[in-house]
């Protein structure tokens, strides 16, 4: 074959696109045959390649035989029903085209000039939703890959509302500002101490506080914490409350902890990755309560909205904050239009930006709110279902109250210690996911190691709920053994 020098023919992009398409929907409509999690070795999948770029380009045909055969394998099969670890991200058809699209056009939404339409249906995407939540229409919104990069935009929007030190023009040490301090719960996501990390706080900037039994933040602790700090001479800046922690989707009391945020005028950042876009659903909306008195909060599409990765939705009553935090506008990005459009790489570190509002919009569209709404009453419901079904059995007890589709628990043999016990349930959720029919997670909960069932894929159904709980119990028995 002669060296390839321009991209495939079109003939030939027409019978390979038809291939995959088709592929992907036998994949899709077959999954549920498939093993949840890979059955690989670490380092398995990488042997099997080589080392090294072929010299010369390969047939389409031999590339994707090659992805069937070698990648395929190594894959944990995130769109699977039986997958319940973790918090679900899982992928539709309307949100899959959007990608594929996005792809194609390739453009660069970093200013308006770049590629209108992108800064411009961001706008709309990303405000529709904010009105779907009905968070307040204060909230100015933009598209970032993930709740980590939200989160960490969110507190250099928090710094640089630091009025009285010059953050911005000299930078942490040599704006004279004390030792910063941002304040979360014990349970809230790691991305919050690694946001604090990355702007240069360091580990001592960021204080966890104690969580009550129900594992939230509890405000008289934060409070007390604060004072505290300002006695030994820290500045303390900001708070990030959580509505659905990870490990048990516990919510933080955000309007009493707003209310502190107001008397020692911190910002409160609201962390709402995968739990805000339950506030759609009618009696639900107590979700977001308080979070119209924060200045920043972040949601997911990608998370519980069928979003394909990546989208994560960040929302600040500042803008220009956060544009003072990130703009630097050289001369070859200045363009005649700038007084009159917004510029979407002034507000945050990236400049190239990808058309992600997109495959948002056609999601959005595709299920409309009501049809988000059925598919959340739904998986509510069968949250309450398995919280029943494990709470009937007394060989297994709940760890956590269940807020909305997390259900912690953990299987309790009579007569075991607390360290045996860790250890069965530990071999338990080994076993369960090794034999690839579930894929469950786990976490600490007060020394005790839970097992964490979440009903929040798309695929997920009655059927598949109720074959998760004979593998746990198949698993509890002969991991007992
Ligand atoms: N916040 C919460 C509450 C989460 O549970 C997670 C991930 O599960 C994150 C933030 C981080 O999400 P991302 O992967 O989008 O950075």
């Amino acid at each position: 074959m002669k060296n390839r020098i321009t991209d495939m023919p079109s003939e030939e992009f027409k019978k390979q696109g038809n291939e995959i398409i088709e592929w992907v929907d036998n994949y899709l409509s077959g999954i549920e045959k498939l093993r949840v999690v890979p059955d690989v070795q670490p380092g398995e999948i990488k042997k099997n390649l080589p080392n090294s770029m072929p010299d010369k380009g390969e047939s389409f045909d031999r590339i994707f035989s090659d992805f069937q055969e070698k990648i395929l394998p190594g894959i944990t099969h995130w769109q699977h029903p039986n997958f319940m670890a973790y918090f679900n991200s899982t992928s539709t058809a309307p949100g899959i085209f959007g990608e594929l699209i996005s792809s194609a056009l390739n453009a660069n939404g970093m200013l308006w000039k770049s590629s209108p339409a992108i800064s411009e249906l961001e706008r709309v995407t990303v405000n529709w939703f904010r009105d779907s939540v009905e968070l307040h229409k204060d909230f100015w919104g933009i598209i970032y890959d993930t709740a980590s990069i939200s989160t960490m935009h969110a507190i250099a929007n928090a710094k640089e509302k630091i009025k009285e030190y010059a953050i911005r023009e000299k930078g942490l040490v040599g704006s004279g500002v004390p030792p910063l301090r941002l304040y979360t719960s014990e349970f809230a996501h790691s991305s919050v101490e690694k946001g604090a990390l990355t702007l240069g706080l360091g580990l001592e900037g960021t204080r966890k506080i104690a969580t009550n039994e129900k594992f939230q933040m509890i405000p008289a602790e934060l409070e007390k914490a604060i004072q505290a700090d300002i006695n030994a001479g820290y500045k303390p800046f900001c708070v990030v409350a959580t509505i659905g922690t990870t490990s048990v989707t516990s919510i933080d009391p955000v309007i009493e902890i707003a209310k502190i945020c107001n008397k020692y005028d911190l910002w409160l950042h609201v962390d709402a990755a995968h739990a805000g876009v339950i506030a759609m659903v009618p009696g639900y909306e107590y979700i977001l309560e308080g979070v119209d008195d924060a200045d920043s909060i972040v949601i997911n599409p990608h998370k519980w909205g069928f979003v394909p990765m990546d989208c994560s939705l960040f929302y600040t009553k500042q803008p220009e904050l956060l544009k003072k935090a990130f703009s630097v506008v050289p001369e070859y990005l200045k363009t005649k239009e700038d007084s009159e459009v917004e510029n979407l790489m002034d507000y945050g570190v990236q400049l190239g930006r990808r058309f992600r509002a997109l495959k948002l919009w056609f999601v959005l569209r595709f299920y409309g709110k009501e049809g988000y709404i059925e598919i959340y009453k739904e998986h509510l419901r069968l949250g309450k279902l398995f919280e029943k079904i494990v709470s009937e059995d007394n060989r297994f007890e709940l760890v956590a109250p269940v807020t909305l589709s997390t259900i912690c628990f953990r299987g309790k043999p009579a007569g075991m210690s607390e360290e045996e016990l860790n250890t069965f349930n530990e071999g338990m959720i080994n076993s369960i996911n090794d034999s690839g029919e579930l894929f469950l997670s786990h976490t600490k909960l007060n020394g005790k190691y839970v097992l964490r069932l979440v009903i929040s894929g798309i695929r997920t159904e009655e059927k598949h709920v109720r074959n998760a709980w004979q593998v746990i119990k198949n698993n509890y028995e002969s991991t007992l053994k």
